[in-house]
């Protein structure tokens, strides 16, 4: 049994250099996750200098650790957006979301990008009661927006209801990444941004090895390591993922769960991935105890886990992603909800406009500032469980080996070999190299 995702097996990883000089740029983009590639990509037909750096290899953080699914139908999502703007903002995310499919299947057609790209239909379904209504009222909005919707079974999951839309597609996004970066220059790995200060019109960012001078700049680090002037830990929590890759003998099939339990299903070449077990970080963090839960799961459907692994993602509290502008010169793309292997590519068409002082339909609806900050904030509720969540995390785990961000104390993961931080989500290895951000320095 591997613990590591399925994705990472099946790719020859290329290398790019170190940024080991001082360097003086119009656009420093700050990750090389689907994010930070997409955007290099987007640009690189404008006359400005762009470069891009990573403090690892590039793609193998959260991108390489999701399930790899491009679709519309994304558990409760649209709900919890229309439920917080209305149906007119849920019908604008929607057709955001089939363009951004589009545009990346537009991508891989033009760049020739070989990334076992499937078209599957989506399927949604329910095993519980109290969500049958829902779907059906979602089923209904779909249609009011024309997508047509059928009725579906399967006798893989047990379900009371399932609906299934087409137009919707698995991929590789590790293959999806490297095929991209691969026709791309100015990657720079192995080179971590560890202060940012604004020095006239520029920005001075000092990474490991270098100085970098840049008059935009791009966070594209999946967390902003940095909190100000992003007020980030308020408006978004962090929620944790475990998935399993079995040898499996079935039909292309592409399923997720409305919400409550939430699961996702796909196939991959002679493989079933499996993810369920979602919970918010600094809650139910018993790695070992969620990874055999969900191979009981799989055992459930006679089948064994060849490959474990958790990912962790962003979660907005209204549900829409922060894409746009934080402030002069500075560009943010995160937020997705786990839904940003196609949003991302949405993301960089935005922030190319952007820094190019373009109009772009989707500005304001993503707008990192939005306004009614107590709604991002998602009201005393939210504020009370991420708090609350933390001082646990404190005060349970006071003796253990502290996170390099803000001193949290790590928990360890004895499936994947990581100490992981149950407050912000860094990872560091068993010799206490990070491995995934916010933490930008390793323990000593
Ligand atoms: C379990 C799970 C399943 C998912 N499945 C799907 C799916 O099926 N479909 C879908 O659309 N979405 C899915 N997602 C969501 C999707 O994976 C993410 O939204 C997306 O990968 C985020 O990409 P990113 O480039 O923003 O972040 P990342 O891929 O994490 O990239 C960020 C990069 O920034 C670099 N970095 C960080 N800090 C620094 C620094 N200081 N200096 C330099 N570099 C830095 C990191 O090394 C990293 O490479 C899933 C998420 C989860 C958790």
């Amino acid at each position: 049994m591997k613990n590591y995702s399925i994705w990472k097996d099946n790719i020859k990883l290329t290398d790019f250099q170190v940024l080991d000089k001082d360097i003086e740029t119009d656009i420093l983009i700050i990750g090389g996750g689907i994010t930070g590639i997409s955007i290099l990509y987007q640009l690189k037909n404008t006359k400005l200098n762009t470069i891009l750096v990573d403090q690892g290899k590039i793609g193998l953080q959260t991108t390489a650790n999701s399930i790899g699914k491009l679709t519309f139908l994304q558990n409760d999502l649209l709900d919890k957006i229309r439920n917080s703007f209305g149906d007119e903002i849920g019908k604008k995310y929607l057709e955001s979301q089939i363009n951004a499919i589009n545009m990346v299947i537009s991508i891989i057609r033009k760049e020739k990008i070989k990334c076992d790209l499937i078209k599957v239909p989506s399927i949604l379904y329910t095993n519980n009661i109290n969500e049958i209504e829902k779907i059906k009222d979602l089923k209904r909005f779909l249609e009011k927006c024309n997508i047509r919707v059928n009725l579906e079974s399967t006798s893989l999951i047990e379900s009371k209801y399932m609906i299934k839309v087409d137009d919707t597609y698995i991929f590789n996004p590790l293959k999806y990444i490297y095929g991209l970066a691969r026709k791309l220059n100015n990657i720079y790995e192995n080179t971590k941004i560890k202060k940012i200060i604004k020095k006239d019109k520029y920005y001075l960012c000092y990474s490991n090895k270098s100085i970098i001078k840049a008059k935009n700049v791009v966070i594209a680090s999946h967390y902003p390591y940095f909190n100000l002037p992003f007020i980030f830990p308020i408006k978004a929590t962090l929620e944790k993922s475990y998935l399993s890759a079995s040898k499996y003998l079935g039909n292309d099939i592409s399923l997720i769960s409305y919400s409550n339990p939430f699961i996702s299903i796909r196939t991959y070449l002679d493989y079933l991935i499996y993810l369920s077990n979602s919970h918010s970080i600094n809650k139910d963090c018993d790695d070992k105890n969620n990874f055999n839960e969900l191979i009981k799961k799989i055992n459930d459907l006679n089948l064994r886990p060849n490959y474990l692994w958790s990912n962790i993602d962003i979660i907005t509290n209204d549900g829409l992603p922060y894409i746009g502008k934080i402030d002069n010169n500075m560009f943010i793309a995160t937020g997705y909800n786990t839904w940003g292997l196609a949003t991302s590519t949405l993301a960089s068409t935005i922030i190319k406009d952007l820094v190019l002082n373009k109009d772009n339909q989707y500005v304001s609806l993503f707008d990192p500032k939005r306004e009614n900050l107590w709604k991002i904030m998602g009201g005393f509720g939210a504020i009370y469980k991420s708090l609350s969540g933390y001082i646990s995390g404190f005060t349970k785990n006071k003796d253990k080996k502290k996170c390099t961000h803000m001193g949290c104390p790590l928990i360890y993961n004895e499936i994947e070999n990581t100490w992981d931080c149950p407050c912000h989500g860094s990872r560091f290895d068993v010799d206490g190299k990070v491995i995934m951000s916010p933490a930008n320095k390793d323990i000593k």
